[in-house]
């Protein structure tokens, strides 16, 4: 009999505030995972901290898998291969993002919107995730890191920076527009280089005096609080915060004709609005689900290309509890990230 190699990972074991006592997230030691057909396990290097893995372990969304892994921006390096695969060689320095597998069959898997697939898994909720030294994942839905990012500067883009362009594309921002971002973190500090970079006025509001310093220091034009008005009307918005009583005050810093953008995968409560004030003038609302895995190999071709440079602080993997604390306290520059075998 073999005996099962060991690894140290994070579970959340009792979904709750972050701040309580005990905490939602307790480390174990379990078994490296074994990869299933069409997957490869891979070493992981490095793994971002997003919001999402604060909303599963504080239970904003529901228990998908009992004592699940959070982390769903996992670079690592390939070191096993389940049965079928062949895309990647040993020692090959792959991501692995938030959207898991879908079904390939659907209507919206067969027209490009494998986003909006109903029978879709997410890596840290329905699988586990990179918290972890070990993690698996459907090779296919891999991507490769591009070379000039270390583990850790790579880990970010995986859901903060492919989330962010795809909001960008549904605020549907026009060449040489102005754009306003509500909350400065993770994912909004890699959308606004992309836009800078693509020659959109950036204006950003959020609740954080040193976000709003970070963001005048990456070129944005303006940076005020989450309630301010906006300095001048804006073509299109995106609110990365989860906090729905922003929306009536994006909607108001639109001009006619303008589009707000809803990036998160959860928000507080949107109080009602006020038609003419609004919506009317032709001003449109949506949301952002997920992603394709066309976004992803796009944006992160584009990263590449743009030099996109993610600000990231890192934490030792057992301290990942206390980068999430700070994630949820609104106290973490950039983007927080588990530093685990770089
Ligand atoms: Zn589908
Ligand atoms: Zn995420």
């Amino acid at each position: 009999m073999t005996r099962e190699r060991m690894m140290r990972s994070w579970q959340v074991t009792d979904p709750a505030p972050i701040d309580s006592d005990p905490a939602p997230l307790r480390l174990v030691e379990r078994p490296v995972p074994e990869p299933a057909a069409g997957e490869v396990l891979v070493q992981v290097l490095a793994c971002g901290v997003c919001r999402t893995d604060l909303h599963v372990a504080e239970g904003d969304l529901p228990v998908h898998r009992a004592h699940v892994t959070p982390g769903h921006e996992i670079v690592g390096r390939v070191v096993g291969f389940g049965k079928g695969t062949g895309r990647f060689a040993p020692g090959d320095r792959i991501g692995i993002p938030w959207l898991r597998r879908t079904c390939g069959v659907c209507s919206y898997c067969r027209s490009g919107r494998e986003n909006l697939c109903s029978r879709s898994s997410y890596t840290g909720w329905d699988q586990d995730g990179g918290y972890a030294e070990y993690a698996t994942v459907p090779e296919g839905f891999a991507y490769r890191i591009p070379d000039r990012y270390d583990p850790a500067t790579a880990a970010p883009l995986l859901c903060a920076g492919i989330i962010g362009y795809r909001a960008l594309r549904r605020a549907e921002v026009p060449a040489g527009g102005r754009l306003g971002l509500y909350g400065f973190g993770g994912s909004a500090h890699i959308t606004a280089q992309i836009a800078l970079a693509q020659g959109v006025e950036v204006h950003v509001f959020t609740r954080g005096a040193r976000a709003r310093t970070f963001a005048l220091e990456l070129g944005a034009a303006s940076a005020g609080g989450s309630g301010d008005p906006a300095p001048v009307p804006l073509d299109s918005a995106i609110i990365f915060a989860p906090a729905g009583q922003i929306v009536p005050r994006a909607l108001e810093n639109l001009a006619p004709g303008g589009t707000l953008a809803l990036a998160g995968i959860h928000m507080s409560d949107v109080p009602p609005l006020d038609y003419q004030n609004h919506l009317f003038h032709e001003k449109r609302l949506t949301s952002v689900e997920s992603n394709t895995r066309r976004d992803g190999e796009e944006f992160l071709t584009l990263a590449d290309r743009l030099g996109i440079d993610p600000r990231v602080t890192r934490y030792p993997l057992e301290r990942a509890d206390e980068a999430l604390r700070h994630l949820g306290h609104g106290d973490m520059a950039g983007a927080g990230v588990l530093s685990i075998s770089e």
